[in-house]
């Protein structure tokens, strides 16, 4: 349920779509849904149950509350979180069920001593991102002998993050040899899980001769990781952002609109009141922008407040009229070439007082308002 007029849509469909397409291109037997950060926006637990009937075997997050999360929603699918977590949370992972990893000699040396339940962990390389990761291969040596002592963990992944898998080949092919380089005395086929690629090295890259395992984020909810490259097939956006004329009014020429009176009307003319602003992460950059009303482009006057923002419309407009901010005329990713950032910024931005409504098998089948319920 949801007061006003307001709402995002997620249409899983084409999330099912993205995922089973990019599974078959990339040829790993294992493909991580990485569904951190609300999955981007679009809902995680939505997002995860489709990626995962879609072909997806693991799900991967940022953060442990965000695992955690899941696994109330998932009793039995692996879990990885792919960021940092402290020494003393590694027994409430283990409890849960949630692997982890070792991203750094010192890390692992305060962890030696863990005595909880078993749990899995990936070692995480740093091959040229200088990022998290181990980068060194003495450290790499000693971190994998003291997680091998230790029964509690199982060490069972090993993985790397491509800082440029969307563009500058050389330090791409850098990273990779890098990786080989530093696991030459590793048994690889000892590992469970050997992951390197994102969205970027699965579309745009050859698959990468160690790995059995790609991590899919932005690619999978249909959004291109690369403004520059061709994809080697379309991609289908799953986002849309919606909202409906609450109030139209005449302005004559001269009138000014909103704060800082920014906007003056050169002409008479009519403009509509649209009911989100920056609260709903509809940010003031979006001024000046445009939006869709019935397959027409029509621009955004005046800043965006923080509850409300305005549009020029004619005639043909009414109050209650559907306005799609975000869509097929406008994407995601337009919308962020626009404002001179990326999409994933952009869906990561809508905040949590729009509500989601899930399409799937072409109907909507539930909506989710973080106002009235934190399931
Ligand atoms: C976010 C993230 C991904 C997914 O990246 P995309 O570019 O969205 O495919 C993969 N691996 C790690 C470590 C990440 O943090």
């Amino acid at each position: 349920m949801f007061y006003r007029d307001t709402w995002a849509e997620i249409d899983l469909d084409r999330i099912y779509h993205n995922v089973s397409m990019i599974k078959a291109h990339a040829g790993f037997e294992s493909l991580f849904a990485v569904v951190k950060a609300n999955a981007y926006g679009h809902g995680d637990v939505e997002v995860a149950r489709t990626a995962l009937e879609a072909g997806a075997t693991h799900l991967a997050v940022a953060l442990l509350d965000e695992a955690l999360k899941l696994r109330r929603h998932f009793s039995d699918s692996a879990i990885l979180v792919m960021g940092p977590i402290r020494v003393a949370d590694i027994a409430v992972a283990a409890t849960h069920r949630i692997a982890i990893i070792a991203h750094d000699l010192d890390w692992i040396e305060a962890a030696a001593g863990y005595s909880g339940p078993r749990l899995d962990i990936h070692i995480k390389l740093d091959t040229g991102m200088n990022r998290v990761g181990i980068k060194c291969a003495e450290q790499l040596k000693r971190g994998t002998r003291l997680l091998h002592n230790n029964p509690a963990f199982n060490l069972c992944g090993l993985f790397t993050h491509f800082a440029t898998a969307d563009g500058d080949t050389a330090l791409y092919q850098a990273q990779l040899a890098r990786f080989d380089r530093l696991t030459a005395d590793i048994d690889l086929s000892a590992l469970t899980l050997v992951h390197q690629a994102n969205s970027a090295a699965m579309l745009h890259q050859s698959k990468q001769p160690q790995s059995n395992a790609g991590r899919l984020g932005i690619a999978m909810y249909g959004l291109p990781p690369s403004a520059d490259l061709k994809l080697p097939f379309e991609l289908q956006q799953a986002f849309s952002l919606h909202s409906c004329i609450t109030q139209i009014k005449q302005l004559h020429k001269g009138e000014m609109v909103g704060y800082g009176a920014t906007y003056e009307a050169d002409t008479d003319q009519l403009i509509g009141i649209l009911p989100l602003g920056y609260a709903d992460g509809w940010l003031r950059y979006h001024q000046g922008r445009e939006v869709e009303i019935r397959g027409q482009r029509y621009p955004l006057v005046g800043r965006i407040c923080m509850d409300q923002c305005v549009v020029r419309i004619d005639p043909s407009i009414e109050v209650g009229t559907q306005v799609t901010l975000l869509g097929d005329l406008i994407s995601v990713t337009d919308a962020a070439n626009d404002l001179n950032t990326i999409n994933y910024e952009l869906v990561c931005s809508i905040s949590d007082r729009v509500p989601r409504r899930y399409k799937r098998h072409g109907r909507f089948i539930s909506e989710r308002n973080d106002r009235f319920s934190d399931a």
